[in-house]
């Protein structure tokens, strides 16, 4: 079991209907039935949102997803219709509000992944395939995969691991047409990303996408992307298969919880600790870092 070590409650806001608070964000409704997401500092690690926050994830992980968005926008339409916090919202909701589409979601979480690390490594070291996709022997942590492959899992409730699943249940549930549509543009999408990050230094080892669909039926992208909540990076220089990569994103704490220094028991079904200063401090670096190299701007956060 895991779960909130503590839920921060959301604000009260005239005009917008609390609807869901989640690991990380916010969601409102606003009274026109748009959906207002508002990205907290809030993090999880090893499902459980952590006690600590990291001061200014939200609005980075927001600016981010932002500049990506803008990015894929020829590929698919996405669910950003502005970037400027409801009338009567607390100041501090500027730089990680958006104002969206409220969609109907696909009830899959569309993951592609170009390296072996995470759940795909561990299902590759059981049978040598991922999400029922055959794989070559002689990989290993880091590996790069022959091709970018669609690794599609089932949404968990809070404090459950999203489920990896076949190709073949999506087809089951969804109908093959509509499966083969979300992982060809998953693919493309990855793909995309995939390249504007490598001239930049950066693999992007893997990603997830959500989608919805919009009132015409059409696929459009929704949730974040490519954040580092959403997706692994690494700095391509370090790439060295064989164990795990350095990553652009909450490494650093992780390591610090299950190292004894945080005296925490991953395995007994206790909240983890607050998180040590300098720690806190690391871990913002990474995500201002992975900022600061993909949009090759200063956040100023
Ligand atoms: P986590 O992602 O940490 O596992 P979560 O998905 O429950 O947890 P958040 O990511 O914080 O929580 O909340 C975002 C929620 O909003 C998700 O349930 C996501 O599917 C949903 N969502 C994102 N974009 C849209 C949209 N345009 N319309 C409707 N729902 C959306
Ligand atoms: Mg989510």
């Amino acid at each position: 079991m895991s779960g909130f070590v503590e839920r921060p409650g959301h604000v009260e806001v005239e005009g917008l209907t609390h609807l869901h608070t989640g690991k990380v964000r916010d969601l409102y409704a606003t009274a026109g039935g748009d959906l207002v997401m508002v990205a907290s500092d809030r993090v999880s690690a090893y499902d459980w949102v952590l006690p600590t926050e990291i001061p200014g994830k939200g609005r980075l992980l927001t600016q981010l997803s932002l500049w990506w968005f803008e990015r894929l926008r020829d590929l698919v339409p996405d669910h950003v219709l502005s970037d400027t916090p409801p009338p009567g919202a607390p100041a501090d909701w500027a730089g990680r509000t958006l104002v969206c589409r409220n969609l109907d979601m696909v009830p899959v979480e569309c993951v592609a992944r170009g390296y072996l690390a995470g759940s795909g490594l561990a299902e590759y070291r059981v049978d040598r395939t991922v999400c029922g996709v055959p794989l070559p022997e002689g990989l290993t942590d880091g590996s790069e995969l022959p091709e970018p492959i669609f690794t599609p899992a089932t949404k968990a409730a809070v404090g459950d691991h999203d489920e990896n699943v076949s190709f073949a249940v999506v087809a089951e549930r969804l109908g093959e047409k509509r499966a083969a549509e979300l992982r060809d543009l998953t693919l493309a999408l990855y793909s995309r990303g995939r390249e504007i990050a490598c001239e930049r230094g950066v693999i992007l080892a893997d990603t997830k996408f959500e989608f919805g669909r919009g009132a015409d039926g059409g696929l459009v992208l929704a949730d974040e992307v490519f954040t580092p909540d959403s997706s692994r990076y690494w700095p391509a220089d370090e790439w060295a298969p064989g164990g795990p990569q350095p990553s652009f994103d909450k490494q650093i704490l992780r390591d610090w919880l299950t190292s004894p220094a945080s005296g925490w028991d991953r395995a007994a079904d206790t909240p983890p600790p607050e998180l040590p200063s300098d720690v806190v401090e690391r871990t913002i670096e990474r995500y201002r870092e992975i900022h600061r190299r993909l949009t090759g701007g200063d956040s100023g956060l």
